[in-house]
């Protein structure tokens, strides 16, 4: 079973059928290595790689700029079996952070790189960083131009109003293991050297030996309840369902923060998606078949 997202937010009705059809094609590329007997977090990684190299989403190709127009991404992987972790922040001119992400977590030592750090890391393993150019798109250069002109009028945009676009996945693999990747850009106008939710461990991606969770969403609001461990720990220690912890960690989110976010999750008994944005691109493959949505799941517009 596996669940992809593209990203909490607000995406135009021109461009969802686009949205969910890029979702479904990278949750195929994952669950066929979960048929093959593949791993969750080799299915999770793969399927946020095909994410990260379509220019429609805020990963990789297609990243967001940041104030200074430069791209930095952020990216994390979980194993649910062993509760490792590899994660980059705030590198620059990435394609596929996602796979320094996974270098880290196999390399052992630390479990977050930031900055040129991770760079260096990546050049070690052989992982070269992209030509600039070929990260910046139209759309993000359209994206960085209306948000620059929204700053001006002395507002920011949240996610229930920026497209959004950081995508993710969670996996359970033959042997009942669970994983989690998620990778963005961040958000659009950030300060270079800003750190989202995305690569910190139980915030905006969790997996151990009950459940996967994949978050995107307001970052800083997020980070702020720890989001992706409070669910977990609904689960674990209050005996909660997954969809009843999401629910209520959501709830806790808005009432703490005031922020909005998106949630996909697994555990043994099949996907939960909730999102409190009025889109957030999605499919999974489970045993009904495949299924791809983009505002089903909205609890709140
Ligand atoms: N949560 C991401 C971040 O704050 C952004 C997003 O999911 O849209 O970096």
């Amino acid at each position: 079973m596996i669940v992809v997202h593209g990203g909490a937010g607000r995406i135009g009705p021109e461009r969802h059928a686009r949205m969910r059809s890029g979702c479904l094609a990278a949750a195929r590329v994952g669950h066929a290595i979960l048929v093959a007997g593949g791993t969750a977090l080799d299915a999770a990684i793969a399927a946020v790689r095909v994410l990260e190299d379509d220019p429609e989403y805020n990963a990789g190709t297609g990243a967001v700029l940041t104030r200074e127009q430069t791209v930095e991404t952020d990216a994390a992987v979980m194993d649910g079996r062993t509760q490792r972790v590899g994660a980059v922040a705030a590198v620059p001119n990435m394609g596929r952070a996602i796979d320094v992400a996974r270098a880290v977590l196999d390399d052992g030592e630390h479990v977050l790189l930031a900055g040129t750090a991770a760079l260096t890391f990546a050049t070690e393993r052989g992982i070269a960083q992209a030509p600039l150019d070929s990260l910046i798109t139209e759309r993000a250069r359209q994206r960085f131009a209306e948000e620059s002109a929204r700053r001006q009028r002395g507002v920011a945009a949240t996610s229930t109003v920026r497209e959004g676009g950081t995508v993710g996945a969670v996996a359970m693999d033959r042997a009942g293991n669970f994983a989690a990747a998620t990778s963005t850009g961040g958000i659009v106008y950030k300060r270079t050297g800003r750190v989202g939710d995305s690569p910190i461990p139980g915030a905006g991606t969790w997996a151990d030996v009950r459940i996967a969770v994949s978050v995107t969403g307001d970052g800083e609001a997020v980070l702020r309840v720890a989001l992706a461990h409070q669910i977990a720990m609904r689960v674990s220690l209050s005996g909660a369902s997954l969809a009843g912890a999401v629910a209520a960690s959501l709830a806790d989110l808005k009432a703490i923060t005031a922020g909005d976010a998106g949630v996909i999750a697994i555990d043994r008994h099949g996907p939960v998606i909730v999102h409190t944005t009025p889109t957030m691109p999605t499919a999974w493959i489970d045993d009904t078949g495949e299924h791809d949505e983009i505002d089903r799941f909205a609890t709140q517009r």
